[in-house]
């Protein structure tokens, strides 16, 4: 089996790692209520999604 001659250095690893942070999630207006949801959901606040309301919502 390969394995690596030998044990990467603690900056060598931080390095590799420096480009695996979680970004923030990203947040569009709903087109009906205006309040912030996730893309591609049904909003929460008035059940609509693509102009439509797809579930019971409180209203
Ligand atoms: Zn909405």
């Amino acid at each position: 089996m390969a394995n690596p001659k030998r044990k990467l250095s603690r900056a060598s690893r931080g390095h590799r790692r420096a480009h695996l942070a979680l970004s923030r999630t990203q947040l569009v207006r709903c087109t009906h209520c205006g309040v912030m949801i996730r893309p591609h959901t049904i909003c929460k606040a008035c059940g609509y999604y693509r102009g439509r309301q797809v579930t019971l919502a409180a209203e």
